[in-house]
């Protein structure tokens, strides 16, 4: 049951102007233009982002569609077209996706908090799955845009509707609850974190309430909604606690049993039960909030306890891993769902390092349609994004395998014929995305596909890396263009993966330090423009094969560059000139501008793309007046250069910090270096917007009582204060973790509580006293993550983040999420 609008409905809801020249059946909402499944279907919403979204009208035309929300009329001539035009498009998405709320009769919970929103979210789904049809955001959509796209799902077969709503500034929350309409609410954690967009956490609080405003029914923990209660009493409440017993569920006894938390609590004057598969704190609360919401909505207590028995963890990100035979793994083996099908086969078709693009998906549960329609459309959407190879698994697909039009198809019945047939595939350099319901086991095949993996892992959060490019942009000028620094392949987060996502997301220009970085980003289908900071002459040849810019810096290397071009009788070709205005390790000093000018206005063979100076001190205060120094340096040396020129060239001088701190030194480009990665010296660390991208893990191989007499590692460093156990854990000074860690300056995180090392690193290995923690073999321990940063472990051994990163060895393997 797929909804549809006509053109001419939309206009009236949205009471637009404009001339309809198309007789659209509207079924798909669509705000991004290179996201385009169902074009003929689709109505494009030019909202202003980051970038004027009428900018992508011209893409979104050519790729098919016809209608568009616009708040004026395109300059250029569509004329088989509609456009409606509405004073503001954000509004006039919000307003439709209210306006279908409204034609549909059923529960919807409404969820805000500060934490856990998304987790809670989806066990309430895996909870109540069982007897109803529910309907929810996909992932963690729950903006301003994702809240009306979620909504918009809503049609006859659905008999629940979940829907998260975050908010990040007052005012918010209104327009959330009038699209949303929850009937019941459930508030999850408050956190007390400074928020920037609100001047206090009550004022943070009395937003978040809003979405609650005319709900019959609330879901909360006592203790977060002390100073509100007149303001509840309203409407019938459902109150949980750990600490006070008058309220409606009340935990009076919490233990951990053989791995799982144990809980008891007071419900209707009966004493109840209930084990959680998790104990770290954040999946106690959430696992308690979801208890007290199907009681709520009158559950049994034996069908809850048995039910969020079996909760499973939920994974909102794609993995993107190393597989076997140099193939790379979209690993997404849990669940399967149109709409997360959709996002993933977007990121699938993002991928460049493979030409070939493989899907093996799994039957679809619960899609509320028709099994006919539902495979007609995962057949149109699969072609849509241009999949090489089908891999289709399930007695659904291969009924429907008709509609399936791929160069490459095999459908098998169960998973477990596909893994006997695996072999056969020949899978090899492919972008392998694994799509499938939880009942078909999937992490099978994703086990199967995965290359194994040292137990020390990098994980790169590739939308906090989007993130944190969108808090620069968001501090530059209309038009200053961004350059990427990912040399030393990306701050050691991974190159391709990185430059990818970068250019994705429309960069300007990325860095290399050296030549054969910039060709490995060519091999992978990285086709920006890339400045190389250390060109080699010798590699002058590879260097222009593979389009690559060099940065000049010295009469040697441009004498050496003019050679070269005179020889292979090259033209033109973009060059950037590195002028020395402080830091005085390359670049062409003060003196030199006149002579160098001399050389270029004579010169046919090179173009100056760039000119360009680099900060020493951009972050420190106490430097700001050398700073000052190096940008007049810089102003006065890049005038003389355009002058002898003749042409406008690209200037720039502002790294991370510079971004942060000169906004007057942005010219028409910035370097974004470091601040990509979530580190700024300038930013101060409680600012929400900038976050660690990295996280650094490895596991326990070991854990053994040890006494206080005995000394632990070489050279016999190393022994606790009494007795107690130490965890070996799997990784040493040849992984990146220095040997300056060693006997105690460095901690790690076990199970939530930092510990200190024990002894002297090894080489692969180093020991942890963990005499204080509950411990066992095979636990996870994190080295760095959000709560203790990499600027922590730089400050622990007196060293920078930059260090830190960048000395993390190719051996450990880089895992990227995407959300
Ligand atoms: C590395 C580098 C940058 C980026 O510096 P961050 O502090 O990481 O932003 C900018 N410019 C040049 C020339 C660099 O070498």
């Amino acid at each position: 049951m797929q909804n549809t609008y006509t053109i001419n409905d939309v206009k009236q809801v949205i009471n637009a102007t404009g001339d309809i020249v198309t007789d659209a059946a509207i079924s798909t909402l669509l705000t991004d233009s290179r996201r385009i499944g169902n074009p003929a279907g689709s109505l494009f919403f030019a909202l202003d982002g980051r970038r004027d979204g009428h900018e992508f009208i011209a893409d979104a035309y050519i790729a098919g569609v016809r209608n568009f929300v616009v708040n004026h009329q395109p300059d250029t001539i569509m004329p088989d077209a509609s456009f409606l035009v509405v004073a503001d498009v954000l509004t006039a998405l919000q307003t439709l996706a209210a306006h279908h709320r409204k034609q549909f009769n059923l529960d919807v919970i409404g969820i805000t908090g500060s934490n856990g929103k998304t987790i809670v979210k989806e066990w309430l789904y895996q909870l109540m799955n069982p007897e109803k049809s529910i309907v929810r955001n996909p992932k963690s959509y729950n903006s301003q845009i994702g809240v009306p796209l979620s909504v918009w799902q809503i049609n006859e077969t659905h008999n629940l509707g979940i829907f998260e709503a975050g908010i990040s500034t007052p005012g918010e929350m209104d327009k959330l609850e009038a699209i949303i309409q929850p009937t019941i609410g459930v508030l999850t954690h408050m956190g007390t974190a400074h928020d920037e967009g609100f001047e206090s956490p009550e004022e943070k609080l009395d937003e978040k309430l809003k979405l609650f405003k005319n709900c019959k029914q609330l879901i909360y923990n006592y203790e977060a909604l002390l100073d509100h209660k007149d303001e509840l009493q309203t409407r019938e409440c459902f109150v949980w606690s750990r600490k006070f017993n008058l309220v409606d569920l009340y935990v009076f006894s919490e233990t951990t049993i053989s791995g799982k938390y144990y809980m008891r609590a007071i419900y209707k004057e009966k004493e109840i039960e209930c084990l959680v598969p998790f104990r770290d704190e954040a999946s106690v609360e959430n696992a308690i909030v979801c208890w007290a919401t199907m009681l709520a909505m009158g559950y049994s207590p034996a069908d809850a306890d048995d039910r969020i028995e079996r909760l499973a963890a939920v994974s909102m990100r794609l993995e993107l891993k190393h597989g076997i035979n140099d193939c790379s793994i979209i690993d997404d083996s849990y669940n399967s769902d149109i709409q997360s099908l959709e996002i993933a086969l977007n990121f699938l078709n993002q991928q460049n390092q493979h030409q070939k693009k493989t899907l093996i998906l799994s039957d679809i549960y619960q899609s509320g349609l028709q099994l006919d329609a539902l495979y007609k459309q995962v057949a149109q959407m699969v072609s849509a994004k241009q999949v090489d190879r089908f891999i289709g698994v399930g007695t659904f697909l291969q009924e429907y395998k008709d509609y399936f039009n791929v160069p490459q198809m095999h459908f098998y019945a169960d998973t477990a014929s596909l893994l006997k047939e695996m072999n056969k595939l020949h899978l090899q350099d492919e972008t392998i995305l694994i799509k499938g319901s939880r009942s078909f086991e999937f992490e099978r095949i994703s086990r199967a596909l995965v290359q194994k993996a040292h137990e020390t892992v990098l994980e790169i959060n590739l939308n906090t890396l989007l993130s944190n490019l969108n808090f620069y942009k968001a501090r530059l000028k209309p038009g200053v263009k961004i350059m990427a620094m990912v040399k030393a392949f990306s701050y050691g987060s991974g190159t391709f993966e990185v430059a990818n996502m970068l250019q994705y997301n429309k960069v300007d220009y990325l860095a290399v330090a050296y030549t054969d970085e910039g060709i490995a980003l060519r091999e992978t289908g990285i086709t920006l423009p890339i400045m190389v900071l250390n060109p080699e002459p010798l590699a002058y040849d590879k260097l222009v094969a593979n389009k690559l810019e060099p940065a000049i810096y010295s009469f040697t290397l441009l004498d050496e560059f003019v050679k070269f071009a005179q020889e292979e009788e090259v033209m033109n070709y973009p060059v950037h000139l590195k002028i020395d205005s402080g830091m005085h390790r390359v670049g062409f000093e003060a003196f030199e501008i006149e002579p160098l000018c001399d050389l270029l206005e004579i010169n046919p063979y090179i173009r100056v793309q760039s000119v360009y100076s680099h900060l020493v001190a951009s972050d420190a205060e106490q430097h700001d007046l050398f700073t000052v120094q190096q940008i007049s340096i810089f102003e006065t040396a890049f005038k003389q250069i355009e002058d002898a020129l003749g042409y406008p060239v690209i200037k720039h001088i502002s790294n991370t910090s510079g971004i942060t701190r000169w906004p007057n030194a942005h010219y028409d480009m910035v370097r974004l270096g470091i601040g990509l990665y979530g580190v700024d010296a300038a930013v101060p660390r409680e600012e929400s917007g900038l976050q660690p991208v990295a996280t650094l893990k490895t596991t326990v191989s070991q854990v053994k009582k040890m006494a206080a007499a005995e000394t632990i590692g070489y050279n016999r460093n190393g022994s606790l204060k009494a007795d107690g156990k130490i965890a070996t854990v799997r990784i040493g000074y040849a992984d990146g973790y220095l040997r300056a860690f060693g006997n105690g300056v460095g901690r790690m995180l076990v199970n939530g509580t930092l510990v200190p090392t024990v002894g002297n690193i090894t080489m692969d290995m180093c020991m942890l006293d963990v005499s204080n923690v509950e411990v066992k073999e095979g636990d996870e321990v994190i080295i760095f993550d959000e709560q203790q940063r990499i600027e922590d472990l730089a400050t622990q051994i007196g060293t920078i983040p930059y260090e830190i990163l960048t000395n993390i060895s190719q051996r450990v393997k880089r895992v990227y999420f995407y959300e």
